[in-house]
């Protein structure tokens, strides 16, 4: 037996903190009623769960997988354009699963993809710091003062940046370009973009290369692979 708010989360229904406010609300049945009481058990193999009338399957292998994602596909689950999305790169999984966060639709590389709610919930919530790298070619050529506003924290319009690491990973001066390579572990919506535009700095081309520790390595442009058990057990 395990407690409802877990199997919730497990099943990515929400995270446990937002579980126990689903439960309060009276949204849960379990085996055709309503559940309440935050200490409630349930059997995942046995008991069947209803969350706002929909039955959630309970217990389900969890599989992760890594994707290095081309441009122009949308990391979202679904898009209401009809668009291209990362699922339909990885259509042959047939378990239901979600993208970690997300990449722009400009941002090509890695995105991790997985049916395991809790595990995505840890990997999101700030307080885990998960270290993210990006290779960013910027067009001109970035002082290191101008870097080390980027390294110390940089206001942006939802507040200041925790401080990144930025190193000056190439230059093409012919072409008038930089390559950064820029290490945070936040994940505020387009923040990489954000962080070299308020210091100026236009991005021609961005890609994450590593996640949580996991790189690209042998996964080409627009493939996946699943994740060795090793893999998985230093995510967690
Ligand atoms: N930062 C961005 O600006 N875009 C991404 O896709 C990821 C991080």
């Amino acid at each position: 037996m395990e407690r409802l708010q877990k199997v919730m989360s497990q099943a990515g229904v929400s995270s446990r903190r937002a579980a126990e406010k689903i439960i309060l609300e009276g949204r849960v049945s379990v085996n055709g009623r309503v559940v309440k009481e935050l200490g409630s058990k349930i059997d995942p193999e046995k008991d069947e769960l209803l969350v706002d009338g929909k039955v959630i399957k309970t217990m389900t292998d969890h599989v992760y997988f890594i994707l290095n994602k081309p441009k122009g596909v949308i990391s979202t689950a679904k898009d209401e354009r009809g668009r291209k999305t990362v699922l339909d790169l990885l259509a042959k999984v047939p378990e239901r699963i979600y993208p970690v966060g997300r990449l722009d639709n400009n941002t090509e590389g890695l995105l991790l993809l997985t049916n395991d709610g809790e595990l995505m919930n840890s990997l999101l919530h700030p307080k885990y710091k998960i270290y993210k790298t990006y290779i960013a070619k910027v067009e001109g050529n970035p002082s290191e003062d101008k870097l080390d506003q980027l390294r110390a924290g940089i206001e942006l319009e939802d507040g200041m940046t925790a401080p990144a690491e930025v190193y000056i990973a190439g230059t093409e001066p012919m072409k008038n370009i930089t390559t950064l390579e820029i290490i945070i572990h936040e994940g505020r919506n387009r923040q990489v973009r954000r962080m070299c535009e308020a210091i100026g700095c236009s991005i021609k081309s961005l890609k994450r290369i590593e996640f949580a520790g996991l790189t690209l390595s042998g996964v080409h442009r627009g493939q996946y692979r699943a994740l060795t058990a090793r893999e998985v057990d230093r995510l967690k």
